[in-house]
């Protein structure tokens, strides 16, 4: 299927690599031209490298630490009307609520309800006057079925949800969509992180924990960056109009429900 995209561009946060890098490749697939962004400036750069080589898009990109506004700037700066955005950065902390100090609370607000707000706020009218836009939020299967040691993912998250809801039917008629993607456990060097304190505490290596967990998972494995990239880019693409403020969970059915 021909998505529709050739000739159009995105900015895509935090997409040095995993879900990131992922959206990222599939949409520079599609003829999308890219900035990225990332903190690790040689980490981007060779990403970059990498999507130029696979697809031959253009792509720029924008070191920086997208929580802050010079980092949101910087990529802005090379992309000041994008017709796709895809908003990530990196999923707070896990522990006990009770350890959680008020500044980890501002932080996972910042990172994973505010920035994407901002960037958000940023782009919307530009994509409005053009009649096409397309704003994706990688969140996480969380918002849905909240996970009891990642408190400060459940409810940050779970605020820019809500406010996504609203905004997303007050732009849809100007064919601006803006939906989430919810991934559920995906095979990236984040899930291996948080993936590794609960190896060690059940005593066995980070490759038995995830096939125990991809074993316990009804698609009997865990999921690929490369499938989130595709559902992203086709979210992104012409064809998606008509899908407005959707939370869009990918995690093998682990979500045990008759209604999604
Ligand atoms: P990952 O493999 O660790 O990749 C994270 C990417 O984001 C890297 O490119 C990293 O580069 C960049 N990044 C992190 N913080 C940033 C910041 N402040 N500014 C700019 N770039 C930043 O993580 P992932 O698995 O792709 O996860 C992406 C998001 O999905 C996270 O919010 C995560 O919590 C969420 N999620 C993931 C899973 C999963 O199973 N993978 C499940 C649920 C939710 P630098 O470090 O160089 O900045």
């Amino acid at each position: 299927m021909d998505l529709g995209l050739s000739g159009k561009s995105a900015i895509v946060c935090a997409a040095s690599k995993g879900l990131g890098r992922a959206c990222a490749l599939a949409l520079a697939r599609e003829g999308v031209a890219l900035v990225i962004t990332g903190r690790n400036a040689e980490a981007l750069k060779t990403t970059a490298a990498e999507i130029r080589a696979a697809t031959g898009a253009t792509v720029q990109i924008a070191p920086g630490d997208i929580t802050t506004p010079e980092g949101r700037a910087a990529a802005l700066k090379l992309l000041p009307a994008p017709d796709i955005l895809v908003n990530n950065a990196g999923g707070p902390p896990p522990g006990d609520f009770r350890d959680f100090s008020d500044q980890m609370w501002h932080d996972a607000l910042n990172a994973n309800m505010l920035t994407p707000i901002a960037m958000i706020r940023a782009v919307l009218d530009g994509m409005i006057a053009q009649k096409f836009g397309r704003i994706v939020n990688i969140t996480s299967a969380s918002v849905k079925s909240p996970i009891p040691n990642i408190g400060l993912s459940n409810g940050a998250r779970a605020g820019l949800t809500g406010f996504v809801a609203g905004l997303a039917r007050q732009v849809a008629s100007h064919n601006v969509t803006i939906n989430n993607m919810l991934p559920g456990p995906f095979d990236t060097d984040r899930l291996r992180a948080t993936a590794a304190k609960q190896a060690a505490s059940a005593g066995i290596s980070i490759d038995d924990f995830i096939a125990r967990r991809a074993a316990q998972n009804p698609a009997g494995r865990v999921g690929t960056p490369e499938e989130f990239g595709a559902a992203c880019a086709f979210l992104c693409s012409a064809h998606a109009g008509f899908i407005v403020g959707q939370n869009l969970l990918l995690d093998g059915g682990a979500f045990n429900a008759t209604l999604g």
